[in-house]
């Protein structure tokens, strides 16, 4: 299967630009999320792939083909909308066929197809029902199937689960998985959930304002965000961000805080030259903090804070704890926690190894 890119893309609604120059390049194979928040030009996008929007300059390849403006039905993609676009009045066998009616194939080979997509997405004894009478991940089912059946070389999602309530959006997140490790086709999908991208991608575009702020791994937009965006956007609780001079004395990197609080960055392993006396976001993950009142040696920091808000959620506890004056929180087992009493004080340690560095003028990492 081909790969795609995007090279230098533009797009315009009027006076508006939406994506402004944009570049991207999936692999055969990838299962790329492209991930952002509401309004950034995700489903924009995927619609000039998909070819039901015309890009304003740019282009768009698809292995060695330019498909820049080909009709849609000539791209060799498969799509699935968050609405589903089922057919209400066909059953889902019609709803399945209808995805190869304008491909001419022998009637045994459609039969065939059915049949395997059938099978693969459990529909047998749903095949004569129609749209509403199916619940929401039947639905959701049948429309993956209908993209399916064409054996498209590449699959587009736009927010599949959007509609789907909690459980069934975790089932649905496994299924589409599983699929694509056994078919392995290209996909691409268009999701705002992090926990979706996360758990699903092969690689992460997080987009912010029609532009990729970062592509990588998940491992990699998690572990080593590139900007402030990424690094508050992927993660729950959010990554704490705090505003902090960087001094550098005698090769010994520190943070120093306007409160007088020091965290110890050696060891850091710098993106970009350092300088004495920049100022600096220092990002630190609250599941990364030690046990409260059990920190540990050799952190880069271990601190005395107040505690003010505990959130016990049962699977684990948040603590909020006031940093001079800032709102920070820290991840812990509920048994470390259970001792922790609002307005009390707590010991807490953060390791060397999981130091996030950022200039706060340009929102880079350094
Ligand atoms: P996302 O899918 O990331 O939520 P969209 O790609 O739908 O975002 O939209 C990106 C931006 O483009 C938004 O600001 C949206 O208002 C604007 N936009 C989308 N479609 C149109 C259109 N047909 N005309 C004008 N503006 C549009
Ligand atoms: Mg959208």
């Amino acid at each position: 299967m081909p790969n795609v890119s995007f090279e230098q893309i533009v797009k315009s609604y009027g006076e508006v630009t939406v994506l402004e120059g944009l570049n991207l390049k999936i692999e055969d194979g990838d299962f790329l999320v492209l991930l952002g928040p509401s309004g950034c030009g995700k489903s924009t996008l995927l619609n000039l792939m998909a070819g039901l929007g015309e890009v304003t300059s740019g282009r768009i390849m698809i292995g060695e083909r330019d498909v820049t403006d080909l009709d849609p039905k000539d791209r060799g993609l498969a799509m699935v909308f968050q609405s589903y676009a089922l057919y209400p009045t066909k059953t889902v066998r019609g709803n399945l066929k209808f995805g190869l009616a304008a491909t001419k194939l022998p009637r045994d080979e459609v039969e065939n197809r059915i049949r395997w997509v059938s099978e693969l997405l459990q529909l047998d004894a749903l095949m004569d029902r129609r749209p509403a009478q199916l619940s929401g991940g039947q639905r959701q089912r049948v429309a993956i199937g209908r993209a399916l059946v064409k054996h498209a070389d590449v699959l587009l999602f736009d927010e599949p689960l959007s509609n789907l309530d909690a459980k069934l959006r975790t089932e649905m997140r496994m299924e589409i998985k599983k699929l694509h490790d056994r078919l392995n086709p290209t996909v691409v999908y268009v999701t705002h959930d992090q926990i979706e991208a996360m758990t699903m991608a092969t690689k992460i575009a997080v987009m912010n304002g029609g532009e990729i702020q970062q592509f990588g791994t998940p491992d990699e937009v998690y572990e080593r965000p590139e900007t402030l965006f990424v690094a508050g956007f992927i993660g729950a609780p959010q990554m704490n961000l705090l505003p902090a001079v960087l001094r550098m004395g005698e090769g010994m990197p520190t943070a120093v805080f306007t409160g007088g609080t020091r965290v110890d960055l050696l060891g850091y392993a710098f993106d970009r030259a350092p300088q004495d006396g920049m100022e600096i976001i220092l990002g630190l993950r609250p599941e990364h903090f030690s046990a409260p009142d059990a920190p540990l040696p050799h952190a880069a920091c271990t601190l005395d804070l107040p505690v003010c808000g505990i959130e016990r959620t049962g699977s684990d506890t948040v603590v909020t704890l006031d940093f001079e004056g800032h709102a920070i929180a820290a991840r812990a087992e509920p048994d470390q926690a259970a001792g922790l009493r609002s307005g009390a004080r707590a010991r807490l340690s953060y390791p060397r190894g999981k130091l996030n560095v950022f200039d706060a003028r340009t929102g880079r990492r350094i």
